[in-house]
């Protein structure tokens, strides 16, 4: 309603040389703005010190930390709720036209501004250029999806008419959302949530994960430019001990929206279970958590298109993805060939600085570089060892080759666990039936590929592949805000699916009004 149509963000050429050139003009413009600076708290629209500071480093060089953020105390966490919670009085009440229009000028905003968040995102996250521009278009499609969500929320539904009454379904507000992010998607699953929650009338506590809190910052200082109200989110970085567990359970607090792993998932599921004393509602969570997709290939498939969708699944982003392909699945008698196949491929992809642009990037730290490698050295005695397995040597950061096992059982941990990290595991199936069984021996739902040309196989992957994403003949990462809502089965999550046509029901509660005259 008087927006225009809908479209996709369309990507950066970066082959043209005035894009790429645009580019690194960007990162040193970032780099010149940003680096070396050290960025407040936002508690009740005022800029606010901690207690001390951190250090965010560049995992493309880990010799470099590039900017610094506070450590929130105690008593900030516990105003930032209270201006939430007081915000939240106005906020509940806000014209949706208004909200929708904020978005709209936030897209607007940030469509000037895409190079200048890649550039964020290349240097505290890691991410290569394309890796980071497919996020910021994500982030405007995400405005440009919300403000249109937020409207057409806005209008409640119709009920069953009944004579003698004038009956309404509305949808209102819940209060105080706790937004807690991952590094992997720095500003798309912390704006997701955040909008999800803004968009329903609710205010945040944004959270973002500390490796990664400029491409929060940025994000939200643009949508106090484009007319958010500033108490409307409230900013806090920190430790874990003061913005883990008291943040999930502080009575003040309605939702949490959270992203990350399966681990910290269940713990605030668990935790926002306990109503606290002088709490009045049984609070809301949004848990999305890890998968461990599997692409099937079957014998008829496109082998060529399957084997470069599950290298570009699993090795994109050096693999940190939650939607990246980790399991590939494929029948018998084209086994080995598209195995071949994904090895040349990972085998020919470079590692390189992500500020350049490489191929491959580092994994986010050393720890998780280590955590990545324990998987990788049991998997050389318990499974057949392709290409890869070490790191890249000459490289100043935790950079890991793109590494495949071979004839991995479903049983083995490399085939169970979430590693998080580039390896891939290969796994024979006697027929695609069985290689259905396979994708599906997992705790996981996410997403999940599957490749065949016949048109009764694809319609039993349809109805048994148990995953919240399925993809047909393409690859498994890259969903898109507004077309391919986002979030999958079992450990995966509570299946709230960002950028979809639900999405807003998780931060609304729903008003039923029957008058009589
Ligand atoms: N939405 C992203 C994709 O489809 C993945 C997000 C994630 O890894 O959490 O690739």
């Amino acid at each position: 309603e008087g927006l225009l149509p809908f479209e996709h963000a369309p990507y950066f050429n970066f082959a043209a040389p005035d894009v790429a050139q645009a580019q690194r003009d960007a990162f040193a413009q970032v780099r010149r703005m940003y680096v070396g600076h050290t960025f407040p708290l936002l508690i009740g629209g005022q800029e606010a010190q901690g207690s001390g500071t951190f250090a965010v480093g560049n995992p493309g060089d880990t010799r470099e930390s590039v900017w610094h953020f506070q450590n929130a105390t105690p008593a900030q966490l516990e105003e930032a709720v209270q201006h939430a919670a007081q915000a939240f009085e106005e906020w509940r009440f806000s014209d949706p036209l208004q909200r929708a229009s904020i978005f709209m000028r936030a897209a607007e905003l940030l469509r000037a501004r895409r190079m200048e968040f890649n550039a964020v995102m290349g240097l505290e996250n890691g991410k290569n250029w394309a890796e980071a521009d497919g996020e910021i278009a994500e982030c405007v499609d995400h405005f440009e999806v919300f403000a249109r969500e937020t409207l057409k929320w806005a209008q409640g539904k119709p009920v069953y008419p009944m004579p003698s009454e004038h009956v309404t379904t509305t949808y209102e507000a819940l209060g105080v959302v706790a937004v807690i992010s991952p590094w992997n998607f720095p500003a798309a699953i912390p704006l997701g949530m955040a909008l999800g929650a803004l968009a329903a009338g609710n205010t945040v506590l944004w959270k973002p994960a500390s490796e990664t809190p400029l491409s929060s910052y940025l994000m939200i200082e643009l949508l106090f430019q484009a007319g958010l109200p500033r108490a409307a989110i409230q900013f806090l970085t920190g430790t874990d001990d003061v913005l883990g567990d008291p943040l999930v359970d502080h009575k003040h607090v309605r939702m949490i929206a959270f992203t990350g792993s399966r681990e910290i998932g269940c713990r605030i599921y668990e935790r926002a279970a306990k109503v606290q004393p002088g709490q009045k509602w049984l609070k809301r969570v949004m848990a999305e958590m890890g998968g461990k997709d599997a692409t099937v290939v079957c014998a008829d498939a496109d082998l060529d298109a399957a084997a470069l969708g599950i290298a570009q699944a699993a090795f994109g982003y050096a693999g940190q993805k939650c939607s990246a392909c980790s399991r590939a699945v494929v029948e018998d008698s084209v086994y080995d060939e598209v195995l071949s196949k994904v090895v040349a491929h990972a085998q020919a992809i470079r590692a390189g600085l992500p500020e350049d642009n490489g191929e491959i990037g580092p994994v986010i730290h050393e720890g998780s570089a280590r955590r990545i490698l324990e998987y990788v050295e049991a998997g050389k005695t318990s499974a057949r060892l392709m290409t890869g397995g070490e790191r890249v040597p000459g490289m100043h950061g935790a950079y890991l080759q793109p590494t495949i096992f071979a004839d991995v059982d479903s049983r083995d941990p490399l085939f169970q666990e979430e590693i998080f990290g580039p390896v891939l595991t290969f796994t024979r199936a006697s027929d695609w039936r069985h290689a259905l069984e396979l994708a599906n021996d997992s705790d996981y739902g996410l997403t999940g590929s599957f490749y065949s040309r016949d048109a009764f196989k694809v319609s039993e992957a349809r109805r048994l592949f148990h995953v919240g994403n399925l993809y047909i003949n393409r690859k498994c990462t890259g969903a898109m805000s507004g077309t391919h809502a986002f979030g999958g089965y079992g450990m995966s999550g509570t299946n709230a699916k960002v950028g979809g046509p639900d999405y807003l029901f998780w931060f609304l509660q729903t008003k039923t009004v029957a008058q009589r005259y």
